[in-house]
């Protein structure tokens, strides 16, 4: 069973190929990370016209990768939320478009859900299974007992995990997307300020990053007023480690308290190093087993749409031909609907 997917959400354009839910055949990215540097940020106009200038190309050379034509393939998966509303329409519309001319069945994925699937295209899922959600526009802890099905037991009251990286290093006016600048230096440098840790009510699993945000803000702002010398090394080491002891103490105490077989690490912001080694320190002794996936599937791609969708379809997930791009598709309503 051949299972193509196309991701549109923000930045990058994706095409992947997955065959029987778990073995990834092609991995297409067309990324505009440059064209939306200058802006410090992703504009979502800019986005949209570089998605559809980047969409055929991208698919004809997933296509040739793999050596095989859409008529090879058993389903058409798309990311139909959330995301940016104009960049989820390039893909969608594709995706309809060739599910229509080929007469293929059409499958709408959550984007978020892919994050996690992303994880199973390297070893198989034991439920059940926490993820720990962190990427630019989420953090959540994502309960799992059955292939398809999602509980949110934790999520962030404020500012995504990224986004708290992302603002941070633009105030240490380091370039978009700041999150992997951020981590570079904070490998140099070493934990001196310490900043708060938001840790909320006791047995809370959610997270905030906002009050952290403001307090880097806060203390660059007063070593300028004071014209004392901060080395942005050790500001960056200092951000992470609270970032870092936050996400991954509350994941180890969801993952006792729900007494789950895996832990699985989903998003952006798990490509980081320090929160990567730190899970690997927290997960050591523990009866849970720790899923980190590679560099490349953490950012955004098809190949984890790919993995979510060939498991929805294989659920019986179908999309009508009205499927419409939604960018606050809900994740727990996603996983309970079924055809
Ligand atoms: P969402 O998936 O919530 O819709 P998104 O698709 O924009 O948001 P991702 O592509 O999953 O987010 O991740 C991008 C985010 O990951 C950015 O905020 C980026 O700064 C962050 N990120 C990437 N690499 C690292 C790293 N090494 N350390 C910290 N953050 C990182
Ligand atoms: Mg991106
Ligand atoms: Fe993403």
């Amino acid at each position: 069973q051949y299972i193509l997917a196309i991701e549109t959400s923000c930045d990058e354009t994706a095409v992947a190929i997955v065959k029987n839910e778990t073995e990834l055949i092609t991995n297409v990215v067309a990324s505009q990370i440059e064209s939306h540097k200058r802006f410090g940020g992703v504009v979502p106009e800019i986005a949209s016209r570089h998605h559809i200038e980047q969409i055929t190309i991208t698919l004809e050379e997933a296509l040739e990768d793999a050596g095989m034509t859409l008529d090879d393939m058993d389903a058409i998966t798309v990311t139909e939320g959330p995301g940016l509303v104009g960049a989820l329409l390039v893909g969608v519309n594709a995706a309809k478009s060739i599910a229509f001319a080929k007469q293929k069945p059409l499958v709408g994925v959550h984007h978020i859900a892919g994050h996690i699937y992303a994880n199973r295209l390297e070893k198989e899922f034991e439920f059940p299974l926490l993820s720990l959600v962190v990427s630019g526009g989420h953090t959540e802890l994502v309960l799992m007992r059955e292939h398809g099905s999602f509980e949110i037991i934790g999520e962030t009251r404020d500012d995504a995990a990224g986004e708290a990286y992302d603002k941070v290093a633009r105030t240490l006016k380091l370039p978009y997307p700041g999150g992997p600048e951020i981590d570079r230096l904070a490998q140099e440098g070493e934990e001196t300020i310490d900043f708060p840790r938001a840790w909320l009510e006791e047995a809370s699993y959610d997270f905030s990053f906002s009050g952290l945000k403001s307090a880097v803000i806060n203390r660059l702002h007063k070593a300028k007023q004071r014209g004392e010398y901060l080395k942005p090394e050790d500001v960056a080491a200092s951000f992470q480690a609270s970032v870092v002891d936050v996400l991954s103490t509350k994941a180890f105490l969801a993952a006792e308290a729900y007494g789950v077989k895996q832990i699985i690490v989903a998003g952006g912001v798990a490509a980081n190093k320090g929160l990567r080694a730190a899970l690997k320190e927290k997960f050591q002794d523990s009866k849970a087993e720790l899923l980190i996936p590679p560099l490349e599937l953490c950012t955004d791609n098809a190949a984890m749409i790919a993995a979510a969708g060939a498991v929805a379809y294989n659920q019986g997930h179908r999309a009508e031909w009205g499927l419409n791009a939604n960018p606050g598709l809900d994740l727990e309503l996603f996983g309970s609907r079924k055809k």
